[in-house]
């Protein structure tokens, strides 16, 4: 079952929340911070003073959220697992995707596979 956007655009700021807490301490609140009121450009705004990879990650979800491209998987296009959108709301493959292309990182292998035939 797919979660509304209000749901994934939550969690998706609870794990920007979390990141920030334990990276650098903030002084903000979790509720402040994930109220909806908050819109992306006080988002930004906030972020302006940060900058890490991880929290790269989690708002250009918050982008993709905005487009309505948000749980699809960026190589194959297919809708992601909302099980894997809640471990890890800044998810960009899918399960078979990301064992695909973590695989051809790593051994430099897969395709070139496709290429040869
Ligand atoms: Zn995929």
């Amino acid at each position: 079952m797919k979660k509304s956007k209000r749901a994934m655009r939550r969690s998706i700021l609870q794990c920007l929340y979390a990141h920030l807490q334990d990276a650098y301490g903030l002084e903000i609140q979790a509720e402040q911070f994930m109220q909806d009121q908050l819109s992306d450009r006080e988002i930004d705004a906030l972020l302006a003073f940060k900058s890490d990879a991880r929290i790269d990650e989690l708002r250009s979800a918050l982008d993709r959220l905005e487009r309505g491209v948000y749980g699809t998987c960026l190589a194959c296009k297919d809708a992601m697992d909302q099980g894997l959108l809640d471990t890890d709301p800044a998810r960009r493959l899918c399960g078979a995707c990301e064992m695909l292309y973590s695989h051809i990182m790593t051994h430099g292998t897969g395709l070139s596979i496709s290429t040869r035939l």
